[in-house]
């Protein structure tokens, strides 16, 4: 019997893959990225162990609904590939009852991923914060080549991918470093679109709870200019962005 340590979950549309999600949020993360919004799901001792059966019992109360809406199942974190054999079998087993399966990773951890997981895996969230090696590590606390590693790997098997990039002017706006990006993921020809998340600073309150300081507490969020110019970099390497 499988288990994991799981945060909570919830529905979502449209942001965590295509229709109506239910999102699973394994407990666990190996980084530290500077703008975490979820914070309380950083040690996994902090998350409810549940088998996978106990997990799929409660996709199976929003499955019509999630079916109907055009939706599927997001396994997120923390980390989900922390946990491979679980998220693994969450995978499948939603995979098996004809559900739409999307994992939202930072792609550090991909080395985790089995080709039988991806297989099972209708599409790939992936993250990636940064471009530069420095900027990568001072954000997150952890090494960039995994990531791309993964992205490579992703794109040989053609799984589909929607890149997630967070624009946190001062740290991940540099144009030279953005237009890195937009060229690298235009060149492994499976991205299918480019979230631009603007960085937000409501994570703050959360951070206040759990008495730990707020890293970006002075950081701006970007201007809506610096969106378009970031939006624009990404569209101008033939990606779809928004
Ligand atoms: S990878 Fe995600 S969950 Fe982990 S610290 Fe970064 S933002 Fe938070």
């Amino acid at each position: 019997m499988t288990t994991g340590a799981v945060s909570g979950w919830d529905l979502s549309v449209g942001v965590d893959g295509p229709g109506t999600r239910l999102v699973v949020f394994t407990a666990g993360c190996p980084l530290r990225c500077l703008y975490c919004h979820n914070p309380e799901t950083w040690r996994m001792r902090d998350g409810q162990r549940m088998a996978a059966g106990e997990v799929m019992a409660e996709i199976a109360r929003y499955r019509r609904f999630i079916s109907v809406a055009g939706g599927g199942v997001t396994v997120s974190g923390g980390e989900p590939l922390l946990q491979p054999e679980f998220t693994g079998e969450l995978l499948r087993r939603c995979h098996d009852l004809g559900l739409h399966t999307a994992l939202d990773t930072s792609g550090y951890l991909g080395d985790r991923a089995t080709d039988a997981m991806l297989a099972v895996t209708d599409l790939v969230l992936l993250d990636v914060k940064a471009f530069a090696p420095v900027t990568y590590r001072r954000l997150t606390g952890g090494p960039l080549a995994p990531t791309l590693r993964f992205a490579r790997r992703l794109a040989v098997l053609g799984r589909p991918v929607w890149l997630r990039f967070v624009l946190v002017p001062g740290l991940t706006d540099d144009p030279d470093e953005v237009d890195g990006l937009a060229g690298f993921v235009a060149g492994l020809g499976n991205v299918e679109r480019v979230d631009v998340l603007p960085f937000h600073r409501m994570a703050a309150a959360k951070y206040h709870r759990l008495g730990r300081p707020f890293p970006l507490a002075d950081t701006p969020p970007p201007t809506g200019d610096q969106v378009a110019e970031v939006l624009a970099r990404f569209r101008a390497h033939g990606l779809t962005a928004a």
